[in-house]
Order: structure tokens, then C-alpha cells, then sequence
């Protein structure tokens, strides 16, 4: 059995849903588990229509456009199924007596109740479409599958509770072949309502049920070719990396590369589930591997930027030294406020971070200013270069003033204005 990843991209139009039906025939694959994300942007959508519903802002034209899109496109991709059509009408009822409630305090608990729809309203139409084009597949509630705590917008996997949603799942999926199409990104909190795993969070679904169901491998289906060594929108010459172990792809995405979610390497990882990220516009291109290390792996130099970066450098009011106790407050400040490091450095007197600057980094040093002396440099690039040479890092930072650099064996890293 093998597990397929089709992304919000993949699965935009009528034509996207046709060609999740080629590349499965294609495939010639019978045991496949399809899993998908909301179609194009419908997770946005029902975010906004979300942040409205708790401001008693109206959203009926938002709601009704998402019903009409949706709608337009299962009419296309299968239009004589009258059960998926009903389904369909049912889940956008679902949906709209939810918005008919009244919101409580527990906001995070209302969102993943209506964003996860987005889920269930592609995997319906991907369904209806594959059955009527030839490859007949079994629908799946994700939820039942993948149980989780009850941390919403970010639940973490419950693995002994999902393994027993999976033997459920095994017993009651059909057998040859078992085909089914399922929902990325959500499952269910201990009470039985839905949660999410986080936003672009289908890949790591895709990990999950490979890892509960043994799968031979997962493919996700971009629309790119492959992960690069670097971005093609920033870099021009760029080279796909064809084979990489997870350790390297877990430290790329680490580093902000954001071609796979990032945890979704470390359930492939423990049990050895090779992972590959191909063109769903290309089937017929290898794209890349991750996997075990092998002595074939692509070792080229990787370039990944992270721009909008605010450097901030905490100093000790009394010029005392930068020591564990001053530092241990510092990162209870930062674990707090949810605010993640992506780069630190520190000298006698002075501790420097580099972080997104976002509106909560902004509060963050707000706060420090309290006790401490907080200087930033705003607009700043981090750059990190794995596998770098000194030939490319001459070329990459000509024209740049750096004002942190740090360099290990493998990794090389700047802070650039
Ligand atoms: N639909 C969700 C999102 O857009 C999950 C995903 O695409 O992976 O974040
Ligand atoms: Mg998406």
C-alpha cells in the first residue's frame, strides 16, 4: 500500500480534480491511500469567514461563493453522482448551522470546527470524481483515523489512540483494492471534535497514515518538480535534489526550506517509509527522493532565506555578563510569547536572536525593554547555506553587509542587510 498527497494546488479546478484521476491510473497502483487538502485558497476563505463569525461580521456571499465553487466543480468532475452531490449540500448545512451558534471563549476550538470543512468538501469531490472516472475508491473520515490531543490549531498526534483508529480502518476499508480517499489536516480531539493539525499540515497526515498502515511510501504531488537547493524565485540557477536523506531534509525544512511540512519526515523516518515530492504537472519526472542516507545522495550546496528577520540584541541594564540566569528569563520570555528563534548568538554583555518580525516579536521586545537594553535592526535576511563553499559564499554575499555569521562543518549562516 503506498500513500498520495494531492495539495491545495493540485486539486484547485475540475481540470486539477481530472488530473488527480490520471496520475492514479497512471500510477497503476491499486493499494493507495489518496489524501488531500482543501481545494486552491478554500482554507483561507474559511479562515476569513471564521475571524467574521466571531466579530458578527455577515459572511452568507462568503459562504454562499464557497458553496457555488464547490458546487460548479463536482457538477463537472461527476455529474451524474447524486449521493456525492447530496453529501456535498449536506456538509455545506453542517457548516452553516455551525455559523448559526453563538461563539464561545474557546476560539481556537470554533476554528478548527469550520476550517476543517475545506477538507471534507475536496475529498468528497476528489472521490466522486475518481469512482466516475474509472478508479473506484472508498471515501475515509481522516478523524477517525487520526485521533489527537486537544490542542487545536496545533493538536499533536495521539499515536497509540490512531493506531487503533488505523486497525479499525483496516478491518472496515475495502480489501482489493483497498483504494480510499481521505482528508489531510484534521482529526479528532479525545471529545470527538475536530482538530487541526496546523496550517499546511496534510503532508504530515499524509506521514501519519503511512506510519500507521506501513505504507511502502508516500508521494506528494506538487507543483514543483522536486525540493531544490534553493528557491526558484530568488535564485536563478537552481538544481533539484534528487536524492537526500531525512536528516538533511528534516534540517533544510528546519532552516525554513518550505517544500514539505516539517514534521512530517519523523514518522517516515521511524520506520524507514521512503518519502518522494513529485510534479503532478510532470508525472513522468522522478522528482526527489528522501530516504536513508545512501553514497548517492545529492550533496550540492542549498541556499535558504528567510527575509522580514528582526535582529535583536538583549544587553544586561547594569552591563552585567550574559550568563545562565539572565538568559534562562530571556527564553522563558520567548517561550511565552510563542516567538521562535531561528538564529542566536551572544557575547559578554549582549545576546542577539534573529526572529520573524511579526506582531507578537514586536510585543516581545516590548517586554524585554523592561528589564533589559533591547536594540533591533529591522529588515534583515537570514541566510542559511548547507554544504556551502567558500566560492559560493563569496558570490552570495558580494554585495551584502553581514552582521552575524556563524559557520559549522556542513552549515554556514548569515544574518545580511
Ligand atoms: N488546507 C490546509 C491549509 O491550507 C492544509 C494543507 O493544505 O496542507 O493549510
Ligand atoms: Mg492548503
Amino acid at each position: 500500500m503506498k500513500v498520495f498527497k494531492f495539495g491545495g494546488a493540485s486539486v484547485k479546478n475540475a481540470e486539477g480534480v481530472r488530473n488527480v484521476a490520471d496520475v492514479v491510473k497512471r500510477s497503476g497502483l491499486d493499494d493507495l491511500v489518496i489524501v488531500v487538502s482543501a481545494m486552491g485558497k478554500t482554507t483561507n476563505a474559511l479562515e476569513a469567514i471564521t475571524w467574521a463569525w466571531l466579530d458578527g461580521r455577515p459572511l452568507n456571499e462568503a459562504v454562499d461563493a464557497l458553496e457555488k465553487a464547490h458546487g460548479d466543480i463536482l457538477l463537472e468532475v461527476a455529474p451524474e453522482d447524486r449521493t456525492a452531490h447530496v453529501r456535498l449540500g449536506d456538509e455545506f448545512r453542517a457548516m452553516r448551522a455551525l455559523l448559526g451558534g453563538k461563539p464561545t471563549k474557546n476560539i481556537d476550538r470554533h476554528y478548527d470546527q469550520i476550517v476543517s470543512f475545506g477538507e471534507m468538501w475536496s475529498s468528497i469531490i476528489v472521490q466522486a470524481h475518481l469512482n466516475a472516472a474509472g478508479v473506484a475508491s472508498a471515501w475515509w473520515d481522516a478523524r477517525a483515523v487520526v485521533r489527537t490531543d486537544a490542542r487545536y490549531r496545533a493538536a499533536g498526534v495521539n499515536w497509540e489512540a490512531s493506531a487503533k483508529g488505523a486497525e479499525q480502518f483496516l478491518a472496515n476499508a475495502p480489501k482489493s483494492p483497498l483504494r480510499v480517499v481521505t482528508q489531510g489536516f484534521i482529526g479528532s480531539a479525545p471529545d470527538g471534535s475536530t482538530t487541526t493539525l496546523g496550517r499546511e499540515g496534510s503532508d504530515f497526515s499524509a506521514a501519519i497514515f503511512a506510519y500507521l498502515l506501513n505504507a511502502e511510501s508516500v508521494t506528494i504531488w506538487k507543483d514543483v518538480a522536486g525540493m531544490f537547493n534553493a528557491d526558484p524565485h530568488v535564485f536563478p540557477d537552481t538544481k533539484l535534489l534528487e536524492r537526500i536523506s531525512y536528516r538533511e531534509a528534516i534540517e533544510l525544512s528546519y532552516f525554513g526550506a518550505s517544500v514539505i511540512h516539517p514534521r512530517t519526515l519523523q514518522p517516515l523516518q521511524r520506520k524507514n517509509i521512503p518519502l518522494y515530492v513529485r510534479s503532478f504537472l510532470d508525472a513522468a519526472a522522478e522528482g526527489s527522493t528522501i530516504s536513508e542516507a545512501t553514497d548517492r545522495d545529492t550533496l550540492v550546496p542549498s541556499f535558504i532565506v528567510k527575509a522580514q528577520q528582526l535582529l535583536i540584541s538583549i544587553t544586561p541594564r547594569d552591563l552585567s555578563f550574559i550568563v545562565e540566569e539572565n538568559l534562562s528569563a530571556i527564553f522563558k520570555v520567548f517561550a511565552e510569547r510563542n516567538v521562535r528563534i531561528d538564529l542566536m548568538q551572544n557575547s559578554a554583555l549582549a545576546f542577539s536572536v534573529a526572529v520573524d518580525d511579526t506582531p507578537r516579536s514586536r510585543e516581545l521586545i516590548q517586554e524585554l525593554g523592561k528589564d533589559y537594553q533591547v536594540r533591533y535592526n529591522e529588515a534583515c535576511q537570514l541566510i542559511t547555506v548547507r554544504h556551502y563553499d567558500e566560492k559560493t559564499l563569496d558570490q552570495l554575499l558580494k554585495d551584502k553587509d553581514v552582521l552575524i555569521e556563524q559557520r559549522s562543518r556542513t552549515t554556514a549562516r548569515f544574518v545580511v542587510k
